[in-house]
């Protein structure tokens, strides 16, 4: 059974959001700050996280920074309005998808399918060590390396960096990136942009700045080591 903590501190919008999660066979774990979420976190070690913005004592930004220090874990902000979900892209913070309130429940339940589908949902064939020149993508521990050192991904980046690392020297669309690693979300293009900024500068920090082209006019290409 796949474990999902909602950290929200309006005790309505928890107490539905567990209630339908719970229906559709999921178990839940509810904290009403980030403290206490960063404290389930650790323990309760989900699957996927809901993430209020607004949270008293540690707020979701904050608290997604710490989880991405340490690991991967799936997370789905929820946002006070929709326009904010466009600032918080561009603040790169490694979030997997956005929901806006107010929400239906059945939309979350998509997303949570979706984002959870995208993650481990046997997406990957057959494990295996991609290894190109010092980098490892490893799809079986989900860990890309740079001399092993792990780069600390989020799903998405890992996603994009196993697309990309598949076919080394092709020149991959936007789209085809998109599918790739954000099948089920109605993400745009622009959306992979602010990704693989992301990877990139994970990727310079590790020493590999020029791995990934931008070729113009149609994607990226992962450059054949
Ligand atoms: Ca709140």
């Amino acid at each position: 059974m796949q474990k999902i903590l909602i950290v929200e501190d309006d005790p309505t919008i928890a107490d539905t959001v567990a209630l339908f999660l719970r229906k559709e066979g999921y178990q839940t774990e509810k904290a009403r700050d980030g403290v206490a979420g960063l404290e389930l976190w650790r323990h309760y070690q989900p699957d996927l996280i809901v993430l209020d913005i607004g949270l008293p004592k540690l707020d979701g930004l904050e608290v997604l920074r710490e989880i991405r220090t340490h690991a991967s874990t799936p997370v789905i902000f929820l946002t006070a309005r929709a326009e904010e979900v466009d600032e918080l892209l561009g603040l790169g913070l490694g979030a997997d998808d956005y929901i806006s309130k107010p929400f239906s429940p059945r939309t979350l339940i998509a997303h949570i399918k979706a984002v959870l589908r995208r993650f481990g949902g046997g997406s990957y064939e057959s494990p295996t060590v991609l290894k190109l020149g010092l980098l490892e993508v490893d799809t079986y521990r989900v860990m890309a390396t740079v001399e092993q050192e792990p780069l600390n991904l989020t799903p998405t980046e890992f996603k994009l960096l196993h697309h990309l690392a598949r076919t080394p020297g092709r020149a991959i669309s936007r789209f085809e990136l998109l599918e790739a690693s954000m099948p089920e979300s109605d993400a745009l293009e622009r959306a992979v942009d602010s990704h693989m900024k992301n990877l990139r500068h994970k990727l310079g920090e590790a020493g590999v700045p020029d791995l990934i082209e931008t070729v113009r006019g149609v994607g990226y290409r992962l450059v054949s080591p």
